[in-house]
């Protein structure tokens, strides 16, 4: 059960309801958030809610099955639409594409990637510095310091940044110099982190775990949001099957699952999604089809010479052409 409180209300009256939710045996997690406050009652009893939603202080209450509760669509009228900031939304009707490479690999290639970007319309550009790799001899990202030349170069072409934190400690460091905050599919269940980037306020994009369930994923948003930012966007980035013919599967379903089980903004991550470049435009398009708000993929001047992911990175004239699809399937949906 989820019980939204008023903004204003004095802390009297958030006792009485506490106690009186207590009385009949749930448990009560107070979250404030920097949107608004909620009490998570967690408890079996059926309750009469009228009983509570009388109190003083109540907004609205609301009986939630799910095991995520904040992230639920059974409690929030309507859809999240996350603000990126300068008029740049993403969810409730809103679509973007973020684009970009795999890794940041220096000044060239960022001012490169940012000239097309903004020839294409997209706002919004990826890029590692903190790059998680299956080899530890693997290029493993420029760190902070390509990060704060990326931001830079970002700022004076009015281009916001999404980039991979990967552990807590980089949070602060980096918190300045971006928009949204990625956390990877190796990371979707680092708990630690999911709660530390639950108190910054910037928007999170969350992936799903390579072998990370629905519910996993709506439970690993839970942790952010609970720890008061609301600002949560879910990734669907493909899962490790049994198969082989491509690098992951693309889980379509989760992506219309994610939008009738969450009020969160659902992005597809096609790149990763299929992992091989040919592909790439068609599981974005299907992606479009079953819902998704915002498409974010791996694009570079050269893919042949990426420093990682170059297989399934499009070139410029393929992600102009995919921009091109995505328009006109969009204006057609
Ligand atoms: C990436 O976005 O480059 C990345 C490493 O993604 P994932 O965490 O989905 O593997
Ligand atoms: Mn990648």
């Amino acid at each position: 059960m989820i019980i939204q409180l008023q903004s204003e209300m004095n802390q009297a009256d958030q006792q009485f309801i506490v106690d009186a939710v207590v009385g009949q045996s749930f448990t009560v997690n107070e979250i404030n958030t920097q949107q608004g406050k909620y009490l998570v009652c967690i408890g079996k009893n059926d309750i009469d809610m009228r009983t509570i939603g009388n109190l003083p202080g109540v907004k609205d209450i609301h009986r939630v099955s799910d095991p995520y509760k904040l992230v639920s669509s059974k409690w929030k009228v309507g859809k999240s639409a996350i603000d990126i900031g300068d008029g740049i939304k993403i969810g409730n009707g809103d679509f973007q594409v973020m684009a970009g490479p795999c890794s940041i690999e220096g000044e060239e290639q960022i001012r490169s990637t940012i000239k097309h970007l903004k020839s294409l319309g997209i706002k919004i550009m990826r890029g590692g510095v903190y790059k998680p790799r299956s080899s530890p001899y693997s290029f493993r990202g420029l760190g902070m310091e390509g990060l704060k030349l990326w931001h830079q170069i970002a700022k004076e072409n009015d281009i916001k940044i999404i980039t991979e934190v990967m552990q807590v400690s980089q949070i602060e460091p980096m918190h300045d110099y971006i928009d949204i905050f990625q956390v990877g599919a190796r990371n979707s269940q680092n708990f630690n982190l999911l709660d530390e980037l639950g108190k910054v306020d910037k928007p999170v994009m969350l992936k799903r775990g390579i072998s990370g369930t629905v519910d996993e994923l709506l439970q690993s948003a839970e942790y952010i949001f609970s720890n008061g930012n609301e600002k949560i966007m879910l990734c669907e980035r493909g899962i490790r099957t049994f198969e082989k013919a491509y690098r992951n599967t693309m889980d379509i379903n989760a992506i219309a699952i994610l939008k009738e089980r969450s009020h969160l903004p659902v992005i597809a991550d096609p790149s990763h999604g299929i992992g091989i470049r040919k592909y790439v435009d068609k599981i974005a398009m299907a992606s479009v089809v079953v819902g998704a708000d915002a498409v974010i993929m791996e694009v570079h001047e050269c893919p042949e010479k990426a420093f990682s992911d170059g297989q399934q990175t499009l070139d410029y004239k393929q992600s102009e052409n995919l921009m091109d699809k995505m328009g006109r399937l969009r204006a057609m949906l």
